[in-house]
């Protein structure tokens, strides 16, 4: 490779983690990172959970120390992307700058879906994506006795466990009839309802905001579309992610949910790949689903492993993607852990109860997902048993006799 190097767009997980891999498999050639946020790449699951709750502080979030980066002649540059020429080879940044790439890698991210209702403008109206965003709410959740939620996915409910856990009076709304209705079963749904009512969080499930209504130039009620206003101090939207795939798109790479990419993390363009939120790829994990076998998926895992298949790619050990997908999510006591992925429509059986026990879930008589609710070591098994592509069955899933470990381990 000749002395332009690897330039990252996005200082993100994954975008670190391409670096960081590159290095450490003696990658020799520059690495430029280029990253539009202020801070140093930092990781972002705490900031709905240990941070947003003051457990833990800025510099803990940090993905590698200040030292890092020129140690391992690592170039982190704080600008924005804004235009790629493939003939040239060339990326521009907002500062005017134009760098030379050998290989560029897409990092984007993804960005939190807008509400589109009046008055979700106004101040008082939150997000949750970045460390700036978890800073201004956790002034705000300091301030507030009322926090209303609009949308009970994961970033969701996360804040309001943390905002019962602060003493704050919580409702949360929700189109779909229960929570995290696109990402696990009806069971683990359920438990995490009963959870959260426990918390003292009330909600409003198959219910639609109409509009955030002002007071003094500051948001303070939800309106839904029955008409029932609900007072906030703070209203967190948190309604989905849309991926950062304008960048691939005025460059003329495919995009559809995503950029599209092959098993190889490649995108149309060989000398440009695309890695983490941002990118849709091909998986035997998605195989029967009713969207197709091509996912987007908003994890850590995805993040870091295909950072680490980019670099190996880029250092002589090229392999097609095949990490299993697994995601985790705190929620008060609760610790959900999911492997695998599961629609609307899988089967499902459940090992264990109470407050610990996991859902497998199948899809075409194939175990296709498992969630496990403070259940960590069947999390684990279920990582194993599907990477390996083991046989399980509904009723020996159900077993609690039946060894998971001797399954995810022998031979
Ligand atoms: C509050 C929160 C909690 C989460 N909790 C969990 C969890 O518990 N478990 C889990 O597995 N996942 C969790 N996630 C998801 C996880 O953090 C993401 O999947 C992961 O960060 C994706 O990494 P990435 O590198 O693809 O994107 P990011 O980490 O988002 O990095 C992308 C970076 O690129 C920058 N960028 C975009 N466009 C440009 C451009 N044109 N020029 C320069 N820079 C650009 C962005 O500003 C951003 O800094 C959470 C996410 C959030 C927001």
């Amino acid at each position: 490779m000749s002395a332009a190097g690897v330039v990252i767009v996005g200082a993100g997980q994954a975008g670190l983690q391409t670096a960081a891999s590159l290095r450490e498999a003696g990658f020799a050639d520059p690495i430029t990172v280029v990253g539009d946020e202020e801070a140093l790449p930092y990781q972002r699951p705490p900031l709905s959970k240990a941070y947003l709750a003051g457990k833990t502080d800025a510099e803990g979030l940090l993905l590698r120390p200040a030292s890092y980066f020129a140690e391992h002649r690592i170039a982190h540059r704080r600008a924005r992307a804004t235009r790629i020429d493939r003939d040239a080879r060339t990326l521009g940044l907002d500062d005017g700058a134009v760098l030379a790439y050998d290989h560029l890698a897409l990092a984007t991210g993804s960005r939190n879906r807008a509400l589109p209702v009046p008055g979700a403008d106004l101040p008082g109206v939150y997000q949750l994506r970045s460390l700036a965003d978890a800073d201004r709410l956790r002034e705000a959740i300091a301030a507030a006795g009322r926090a209303v939620v609009v949308g009970a996915g994961f970033i969701g409910l996360e804040f309001a466990a943390v905002c019962a856990g602060r003493g704050l009076a919580v409702t949360v709304i929700e189109a779909a009839e229960r929570v995290m209705a696109r990402a696990v079963s009806e069971e683990t749904s359920e438990a995490f309802r009963v959870a959260h009512e426990a918390m003292g969080v009330t909600f409003r499930l198959q219910a639609g905001v109409v509009a955030i209504e002002g007071h003094g130039g500051r948001a303070a009620a939800v309106v839904l579309a029955d008409g029932e206003s609900i007072p906030a101090d703070l209203v967190l939207v948190g309604v989905g992610v849309v991926p950062n795939q304008e960048l691939a798109e005025r460059a003329g790479l495919a995009v559809r949910d995503g950029i599209e990419i092959d098993a190889f993390l490649a995108t149309s363009d060989p000398a440009i790949s695309a890695i983490g939120d941002c990118a849709r790829f091909p998986t035997r994990f998605a195989a029967g689903m009713s969207r197709g076998d091509r996912v987007r998926i908003e994890s850590v895992q995805n993040a870091i492993d295909q950072g680490r298949c980019l670099a190996a790619r880029l250092t002589g050990r090229p392999s097609a993607y095949d990490a299993v997908p697994w995601f985790w999510s705190d929620q008060g006591r609760h610790k959900l852990q999911i492997a695998g992925l599961a629609e609307t429509g899988d089967g499902s059986v459940v090992r264990g109860s109470g407050d610990a026990f996991s859902v497998f879930r199948f899809r075409d008589g194939r175990l296709c997902a498992v969630e496990s609710i403070n259940r960590p070591a069947e999390h684990m098994a279920a990582r194993r048993i599907l990477a390996l592509g083991r046989a399980l069955t509904p009723a020996q899933a159900a077993e609690l006799a039946f060894d998971l470990k001797a399954l995810a381990t022998a031979g």
